[in-house]
This record gives C-alpha cells, structure tokens and sequence, in this order.
C-alpha cells in the first residue's frame, strides 16, 4: 500500500504539473484510446502499482486538462488541492456516508458545511440540506420534496400512493431554465413537456409580469422552478418580484442556483442573489465554483419535514442513533454512498468567506477582461450583458458569409488549437461560443492568452 499511494501521489503531481501548459482538449483518437485501455478483462489479477502507471499511460492523452486554468467550457470548476487532498482521504477512510453510526465523522462534516453554508448563502438556519452528485440530483431531490409538500396540501400522500390519480400538479419553468430540471421532471412523474414556460428577456430572465399572469389564473398547487445564473449569459431571474407572487397563491419557489449562488459570498455581486434565500428550495454545486473535485452538489429545502419525507428509506436493521447525529440518507435520493462531506468541508476552509469571495469576483473580472479583449476586434460582438462569469461571443465575417457558420469554424479552430477550450451554444437563433470563467486558478495572463489564440483563429477562418 506505501509504494502504491506514494507511486500514485507521484503521478498525481506529474499530471498536475503539466496542467499549466498541456493542450487543454484537443481531439485524440477514439480507437487508439479504446486499445490502450481496453482489451479483455483479465483472467487473474495484475500487480496494482503496474495496473495504475499503466492506467496513468494510457489514459493521459485522454484527460481533458478541465482542473486548469483555461478550460472556459459548460459551466466547470476545477479543483482546489485542499479538495483533492480530501478526497484522497475520503477514499482511504471509504467511509459510508450513509448514517451516523457508519461514520459520524462523514455526518459532522456535512452538519458542519450545512451550517456554514447556511450562514455565507444567508439562509434560514432550520433549512435541510443533502450532499448529491451535482446539480442534477440536487434539483431532483428538491422537486421531490416539492411534489411531497404540494400534494399533502390538498390531501394526498405521493410517497406511499403514487401518482396515478393523484390530483394535478402545475408546474412552472421558465423558457431558458436548465435542462436539468426538465430532467428532474421526467424522472419525478412530472412530465418534462406538462409545464408552463414562461417567456424570457433577451438576457434570458424569466418575465415577471408573464409569471404573474400565469398564476392568477392557476388554481391547482403550483411549483415554480427558476434560476439564479443563466448557462449562457450569467443571468438571474428576478427572484425579488417572482417571491411574493408565488407566495400569494401558495405555491413552491424552487431556485435553480448551480454555480449563481456562489456570488451570494461577494459583496460585490450578493444583489444578484437577493431575496433566493427566502425561495423553498435551492440548489448549489460545489463542484462548479467552490472548485470542489467531482461530484459534489447540494440541495437546501426549507420545509425540512417535506425534505426528509420524500427522501426517507427505512428498514428494521437501520438502528437509529442513540446521539441523534445527521442520518445523512434522509436528504438524498441514495443509501450507500461516498463521504462527499469531506472535501467541500476542506475547501471551505482553505478558502474561508474571504476566498470564496474572491474567487468569484476574480472570475467576474476576468470574464469582463476577455469580453473587452475580445471586442476590441472587429467582427467580434458580445452577445450578453457580462453580470458574471459567462460571455457569449459571435465571430462576423467581414465578407457577407454566413456568421453562424463561421463562429462554428472559430469554435472549431479553438478547440483543435488546444490553447484554451471553449464551447458553442445557440442564443436567440445564433450560433455562439460560450465562455465561462469559474476556475480557482485562472489569472489574467491565463485570459490575455486565450484571448489572443481565439483572434488568432478567428483570422485564420477568415
Ligand atoms: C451545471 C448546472 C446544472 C446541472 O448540474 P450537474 O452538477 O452538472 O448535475 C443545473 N443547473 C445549472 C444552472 C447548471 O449550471
């Protein structure tokens, strides 16, 4: 075991080392990648020092170098060495973070970062939380305890009944709300394609005033999903104006906040976030912005009891607790699982509330810095309006081509030169690169460089 873990640390800090300077997403070959890590599964068992340099060889030119600084694609964070450090750690423990008395030390730390969470986002402090996978699970788990709460006001246990003749949901998203919760849907008997979209601003915010309309005419329960933090463009629903409109009909505010939250910690951009934290439910990732390792989101319900009820297992051999610790089970659709409480409790503290702050708005800032060096161009136009860390960028040829096919030429470009790695998008019919700033060790020279390799493309498409 020394040899391997000192072996493997070894390699860990190679791989890192190089972060600064590897392409970072070039294409490789999918069937050279396939060969080197495949074959049949071996009949007998292989030394593990040699299974993991092996892994290590054959896998690194198909790490795309994501934890570094000039990966600007999806919405990523990478990973601060703290979090690394934990999970490590994690792993060695295996800890079951399942309940108290599997590990109460995989319990505490997730009260811990519950609380702390709670304090630096300004929510109500009886507020559930679960540790999911990531966003995806967290809006699962919050749209469960929704459906829970909705239905037992007009008299229905969903949990043990089901949905079939259930009375009837209405369920409110907005026309640019993340796929994630439409998959949430699907998975929750809720129909991904039974809802009321809500039209958007050109930003991408949902439209008050048609949400307003919307529910003076709903009389069933009504659950309303919107989003602190626009994939595209950065943008937040107007929380503020959405809140007392669904409370007057006594509906459920569910708020989206994947990496938005985050500006929650900076005095500079918690404006955006105002009001989110009386919503009654949100979600966050720790592995987007707090550049916690994967996988790692969280879920935030107000109404604890709804929380616990829609995620509840039980079986006779589930002693519970005689120092009634956090069953962590209760707040999370899994049992069994990893002690992903560890290494968010690691970077929160290797950061602190000033850290956090300044990741953010580093971001921010370097997020306006690419925009302006960008435009400075000609045939470069910014599509957004730069509140956060995303920028939307569409590349006009100066021959009367077609735009859109030449933004996805620019694109293409970009990711071949492996400089940077960036991503397209559609925004309001055109095609756009979208960029997105969220990583812990992203400076400015990081930006001036791929900036410089995203003209430099975009003159050689013309
Ligand atoms: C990333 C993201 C999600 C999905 O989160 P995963 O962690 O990828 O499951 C949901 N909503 C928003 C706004 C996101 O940015």
């Amino acid at each position: 075991m020394d040899d391997l873990l000192r072996r493997t640390s070894d390699l860990a800090m190679e791989f890192l080392k190089t972060l600064q300077d590897r392409p970072v997403g070039r294409p490789v070959g999918h069937a050279r990648l396939l060969a080197d890590l495949g074959g049949s599964l071996p009949v007998h068992g292989e030394d593990s020092l040699r299974v993991i340099e092996g892994l290590a060889q054959a896998a690194t030119r198909g790490l795309v170098a994501t934890a570094g600084p000039r990966y600007f694609g999806f919405v990523v964070g990478g990973a601060l060495p703290a979090g690394v450090a934990a999970e490590w750690l994690a792993a060695a423990w295996d800890q079951n973070a399942f309940s108290y008395v599997l590990s109460p030390a995989a319990a505490v730390a997730e009260e811990v970062v519950r609380t702390w969470l709670i304090d630096l986002f300004g929510l109500s402090p009886e507020m559930s939380m679960g540790c999911t996978t990531g966003g995806t699970m967290a809006n699962f788990t919050a749209l469960a305890a929704a459906r829970h709460a909705l239905l037992q006001s007009v008299g229905w246990d969903v949990e043990t009944r089901g949905l079939f003749d259930a009375p009837p949901l209405t369920v409110i998203t907005s026309e640019e709300s993340h796929v994630s919760i439409f998959a949430a849907l699907q998975m929750l008997g809720l129909g991904r394609e039974r809802v009321i979209r809500i039209p958007v601003d050109e930003q991408g915010r949902m439209r008050s005033d048609e949400l307003l309309t919307v529910l003076t005419e709903v009389r069933k329960p009504a659950l309303v999903c919107a989003q602190a933090g626009n994939v595209n463009t950065g943008a937040f629903d107007p929380i503020p104006e959405i809140v007392p409109a669904v409370r007057r009909c006594g509906g459920w505010l569910h708020v989206d906040g994947a990496f938005g939250m985050w500006a929650a910690a900076s005095s500079l951009y918690q404006s955006l976030t105002e009001h989110i934290a009386i919503a009654d439910s949100i979600t966050v990732d720790c592995h987007k912005w707090l550049n916690v390792p994967y996988d790692s989101g969280l879920v935030f319900v107000r109404d604890a009891a709804a929380h616990q009820k829609s995620m509840t297992l039980s079986a006779s051999y589930y002693a519970t607790n005689a120092e009634a610790g956090r069953d962590n089970h209760n707040w999370v659709p899994e049992a069994s699982r990893r002690a992903r409480g560890f290494a968010i409790y690691a970077a929160l503290r290797a950061l602190g509330r000033a850290g956090i702050a300044e990741v953010v708005e580093r971001c921010c800032t370097l997020a306006r810095r690419m925009a302006r060096r960008l435009a400075e161009h000609e045939g470069v136009r910014i599509l957004n309006e730069v509140v956060l860390n995303q920028v939307l960028v569409r590349f006009v040829p100066t021959h009367g081509e077609d735009a859109d096919a030449f933004t996805g030429e620019v694109i293409r470009r970009v990711q071949n030169d492996g400089t940077c790695w960036v991503g397209g998008t559609f925004w309001h019919g055109m095609h756009a690169m979208r960029i997105s700033i969220a990583n812990w060790s992203t400076e400015e020279r990081d930006i001036d460089r791929s900036a410089e390799a995203i003209l430099k493309c975009m003159h050689m498409a013309t």
